[in-house]
């Protein structure tokens, strides 16, 4: 199958417009008014050229996409959405592999080539998430790039046998170990992390730890997760997802944490949540922090929202920030583009000549456009090859 591609009239970023030449699925060239070679053509009608759109934290193992409308049945507190999750995975087929399957396609759709998602690990589903979601990524390999970060999802020491069900996991080849709130879930911070950032060098790979833990709570776990990364010289391989605690109201606290992670090159994720205070993105990134962006959970039994579409959480943080200019919006929009990219370490990310050929092309002038009106019109290409031509995915791939 061809990754060669002539995309015509296309404008990056809302820049002037341009052909795009992508040879062995990189972009070979940028430039206007070219001769036809024999490859095929996209015409691409004068919209926006981006990058792929990056989901950079979900949940592709427990999503009931295309199932049956579920009631949200969750009481309010964290353990409560645990322990619906353990009865509703008993109780309801959440297949992970084919359920895994249609959440991908639907980022796929929307305008992601890239997702990184966590994948519960525990005594009662043991590997069998994992191991779905493996076999899901192998089948649409070239149509959406997937990482696996081994999730404790009911906690690590307060359930033995766990922390060896995720060795296990990076044996069978997650990229990242995940973590859970050090403090309200397993009750040990310092036991919780040892384990994590021992099982982090253990394999060589990077740490992204769910941290929901508010103010001076979060404010605590994240100094010992900011300690560890600097001890073991982790700079620019942990992320941490959430990090509520950085919109708590001591605006000073909160400043010096950003700063401190700034300085261990420690990435956050937001969601934008609009129930929770959340990172503020617009200080975040003016400290030098690399701010990335994700759904969190689609449809599962944490919540019944969600739609997989990188643009709207991009509004989304727009909204959550009060972000209305379109140089501010264009921060929000790089959390669910090169932020994500950082994060997940894609050196041959973005627009330039010799990057993949991963793009997303939608109608609008320039890319807050694109974010405040979520066109439904959406044509993807992924390693040079259409995947989603207007909203479908395309055969082919
Ligand atoms: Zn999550």
């Amino acid at each position: 199958m061809t990754s060669d591609l002539l995309i015509r009239n296309v404008r990056p970023m809302g820049g002037p417009a341009t052909d795009v030449l992508v040879r062995s699925g990189r972009i070979a060239a940028m430039s206007a008014g070219g001769a036809e070679p024999s490859i095929p053509v996209l015409d691409g009608a004068g919209e926006l050229l981006l990058p792929g759109l990056i989901e950079a934290h979900t949940h592709l193992d427990k999503t009931m996409w295309g199932m049956p409308w579920k009631p949200h049945a969750a009481g309010p507190r964290l353990i409560d959405k645990i322990e619906t999750e353990r009865r509703q995975r008993r109780e309801l087929d959440i297949e992970p592999e084919r359920q895994s399957g249609r959440q991908a396609l639907q980022s796929l759709r929307m305008g992601s080539t890239h997702i990184r998602t966590h994948i519960d690990v525990d005594t009662e589903v043991g590997l069998s998430g994992i191991e779905g979601v493996m076999r899901m990524r192998e089948r649409y390999r070239d149509r959406i790039h997937v990482e696996i970060v081994a999730f404790p999802q009911s906690g690590l020491l307060v359930r033995p046998g766990t922390l060896e069900l995720m060795r296990e996991a990076m044996r069978l080849g997650a990229e990242v170990v995940g973590g859970l709130d050090p403090n309200a879930i397993d009750r040990d911070p310092k036991g919780h992390l040892d384990a994590i950032f021992g099982l982090a060098q253990e394999f060589g790979r990077p740490v992204d730890i769910h941290l929901h833990e508010p103010a001076e709570l979060g404010g605590f776990a994240m100094e010992l997760i900011i300690e560890r990364t600097r001890a073991l010289g982790m700079q620019g391989r942990v992320v941490v997802s959430h990090a509520f605690c950085l919109g708590m109201s001591d605006r000073d606290y909160a400043r010096s944490l950003i700063d401190q992670l700034a300085r261990e090159r420690i990435a956050v994720m937001t969601t934008g949540a609009p129930s929770r205070p959340v990172p503020p993105v617009r200080e975040c990134a003016e400290a030098g922090l690399v701010v990335c962006a994700g759904s969190d959970g689609i449809r599962d039994s944490w919540s019944p929202y969600g739609n997989a579409d990188m643009l709207e959480r991009a509004m989304l943080i727009g909204l959550r920030n009060n972000f209305r200019e379109d140089e501010e919006i264009a921060l929000a929009l790089n959390a669910c583009t090169r932020g994500g990219a950082t994060v997940m370490a894609l050196a041959d990310y973005g627009l330039e000549v010799g990057c993949a050929a991963d793009l997303l092309i939608v109608p609008g002038e320039v890319p807050a456009e694109a974010v405040v009106s979520r066109p439904a019109k959406r044509t993807v290409v992924k390693g040079g090859r259409i995947v989603v031509r207007d909203g479908e995915v395309t055969t082919a791939a």
